[in-house]
């Protein structure tokens, strides 16, 4: 764990090792809700669910599977980036060769009031890679 005034760091090891790592006391995040997760080749969420607040995207990074959303079931691989709303109903599984893994972010559906360009902003610090 590395922390700082502005900031907090935990390493959760690579996606091959892990089963799955959750992310917001560790954290202390505010605002979102970081989970990474290795479903194993042929396992399935153990259960279909749904949120009352959060809407989840899911950031598939390795692997294939299927999703199931409300009744569609469609397939799911490396690369698919996926929104599902809090009344969601949903459930995932691997396929039988591959182990599925992805990022799932989940924040209070419609408290995003500003995107990057309206809320960054220039500082003029610099790192060292930078100085010259
Ligand atoms: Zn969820």
């Amino acid at each position: 764990m590395k922390t700082g005034k502005n900031y907090a760091m935990k390493n959760a090891g690579k996606f091959g090792g892990m089963q799955r790592e959750v992310f917001h006391d560790n954290l202390e995040l505010s605002g979102t809700e970081i989970s990474l997760n290795r479903m194993r080749a042929g396992d399935s969420s153990p259960f279909v669910h749904a949120h009352k607040r959060n809407e989840e995207v899911y950031v598939f990074v390795s692997g294939k599977g299927m999703a199931f959303i409300d009744g569609d079931e469609f397939p799911v691989a490396e690369g698919d980036v996926l929104r599902v709303d809090p009344d969601g109903q949903r459930c995932f599984r691997a396929d039988d060769s591959n182990d599925l893994c992805f990022i799932c972010v989940q924040a209070d559906r419609g408290s995003l009031v500003q995107h990057t360009r309206q809320d960054g902003y220039l500082v003029e610090v610099k790192p060292s890679w930078m100085q010259q």
